[in-house]
């Protein structure tokens, strides 16, 4: 019988130091041990605030009108800035910043990748890093989004265009999946953490992975055992507490 092959954070640590092409591909695990309710888990903001995300991010109804949007964006906004990356999100960044990782692939939109110092993030759902204005096309940062849903209803571009960030909505491409699927198909070592793998399109993407693949969840995970692809059923910050004890640089 084919099954995952075993491992551990000291086998993880000897695959990451032998690795120069790390790919991280997170999910919502990730935010979660961050402090950030998963959308629609019992205190989510679907549920606690009765948001209707097939409303919310529908990008005609937000043409239509975009009130809906902008009062989720001010509660998801207001509860992001409270929140601190976490072990996991820090790791990542080093590890990118020791020349291991070459991109952070996320499902997730809070931006915590970017917030922790990831700088090669491919959010394939999109986020809140930027928002462009569908009128003029100018860019807005988080910054500056997080100060206007506060002080406006509705942000506008001073062109009186009307701003949208870069969250991709239901009816609108997922541009960002050719980038991530060419990161993932040049990994040597592609983490997948905190995501079940249900939601498409991120579930292809291991199947492009260049190299090993390691799961870290808690949870049932839709993906198939293979003699390359191993599974870890563990809190993420321990886990990566563990392997960032074990990891010891190489001296190049
Ligand atoms: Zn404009």
């Amino acid at each position: 019988m084919v099954g995952y092959q075993t491992t551990d954070a000291a086998d993880c640590a000897e695959r990451i130091r032998a690795s120069n092409r790390v790919v991280a591909l997170t999910g919502a695990g990730v935010s979660t041990a961050a402090g950030l309710p998963d959308f629609r888990g019992p205190n989510g903001l679907y549920v606690t605030r009765r948001y209707d995300p097939e409303t919310v991010f529908d990008i005609d109804a937000f043409r239509r009108n975009p009130v809906p949007f902008y009062d989720f964006t001010r509660d998801f906004l207001g509860s992001v800035h409270t929140l601190q990356p976490t072990l996991t999100h820090r790791f990542l960044a080093d590890l990118e910043g020791r020349g291991k990782l070459t991109a952070v692939v996320t499902q997730n939109i809070d931006s915590l990748h970017q917030k922790a110092g990831s700088r090669n993030v491919v959010a394939i759902h999109g986020d809140y890093w930027t928002s462009h204005c569908l009128y003029c096309h100018a860019e807005f940062n988080l910054e500056y989004l997080a100060r206007a849903v506060v002080e406006e209803e509705v942000p506008h571009c001073p062109c009186s265009g009307l701003i949208k960030p870069d969250v991709v909505f239901f009816g609108e491409p997922v541009c960002s999946f050719d980038r991530a699927s060419a990161v993932v198909a040049e990994s040597d070592y592609l983490l997948v953490l905190g995501s079940s793998l249900n939601v498409y399109p991120a579930a292809l993407l291991p199947d492009l992975a260049g190299g090993d693949v390691l799961v870290v969840n808690q949870g049932e995970v839709g993906l198939p055992p293979l003699p390359h692809r191993s599974l870890v059923d563990a809190d993420l910050d321990e886990f990566f507490g563990e392997v960032s004890g074990l990891y010891k640089p190489t001296c190049s």
